[in-house]
């Protein structure tokens, strides 16, 4: 094998050696360039590696800070909505208070044009005629007066619906006779809830001739309340009823051509026209 030298000055030269030499030559070489480059390489990576342990530690940081500062600004969020609710909740309170205060004004005119409708009647006064009312609590005692004045009244209708006949003379349609017809018949289909219009007592709670099963509620200064044809009762002998409590449901029992309520209001006795308390405040 033939290598020829070339050198800087004058002619090249030409070396022989034998090819185990060569051969021995090329390995010293790529080995020495091998160790060299492995070194190289092992600092380089080392240096890689603690790059990118710089730049984890540095991501982790930021990851951190950026967590803390939607923290913050979620804390900020919040607050600002809790104070922006406290502003509703205030703005509501404060509409809520005019609100009553208006309304505690018409409860007030209201009591007292009650009163004056009572007193003009000839009634008794609810208040005591001495001194004015100031205070709220007074005026909610007149106001709870006149709740149990009204309460303990028959008004208003036991069922709703139209009067297929009125109080007063009128032709029986059984015998086509001339009679008193000492209440009201309200038509309603059968199975309707009939309440007490007051409060009071049952005095009487099932069947009488002609009215069918029918129940008497006693009231408060000489009232009763009558409701005959029911078809089922549902209150008992001495129990206090409220207003608006079903004491029974519209039937067609006893004398009676179709589901009706037979509705009776009694003052000491004697039959009063149940549709003047309907519209009340004429003859209370
Ligand atoms: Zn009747």
């Amino acid at each position: 094998m033939e290598i020829i030298v070339l050198r800087r000055r004058g002619r090249s030269r030409l070396i022989r050696i034998t090819r185990v030499k060569a051969a021995a030559l090329v390995t010293l070489l790529l080995t020495f360039w091998g160790v060299t480059s492995y070194l190289t390489y092992g600092a380089l990576v080392k240096e890689l590696y603690a790059e990118r342990q710089r730049r984890l530690a540095l991501e982790k940081e930021l990851n951190e800070l950026t967590r803390l500062k939607n923290e913050l600004l979620n804390l900020v969020a919040e607050q600002k909505r809790r104070i922006l609710s406290l502003k509703q909740e205030n703005e509501r309170l404060k509409r809520r208070n005019e609100e009553l205060l208006a309304q505690l004004e018409r409860l007030e005119e209201t009591v007292y044009a009650i009163e004056r409708l009572l007193a003009r009647k000839g009634l008794k006064k609810l208040t005591p005629a001495s001194g004015g009312r100031s205070s709220v609590e007074e005026l909610l005692k007149d106001a709870e007066r006149l709740l149990a004045f009204l309460s303990s009244t028959p008004l208003g209708l036991p069922v709703s619906g139209a009067i297929s006949s009125p109080f007063g003379y009128r032709f029986d349609p059984f015998t086509g006779r001339r009679v008193y017809h000492k209440g009201i018949d309200i038509k309603a289909p059968y199975g309707t809830p009939v309440r007490v219009t007051a409060d009071g007592v049952v005095v009487f709670a099932g069947r009488k001739l002609g009215f069918g099963k029918v129940v008497i509620v006693r009231h408060a200064r000489g009232y009763e309340t009558l409701y005959a044809h029911l078809s089922s009762i549902k209150v008992k002998v001495g129990q206090r009823v409220k207003t608006g409590q079903v004491i029974g449901l519209v039937g067609t029992s006893g004398r009676s051509t179709g589901p009706h309520l037979h509705y009776e209001v009694r003052r000491w006795g004697r039959a009063v026209n149940p549709l003047k308390f309907i519209r009340w405040g004429d003859d209370v």
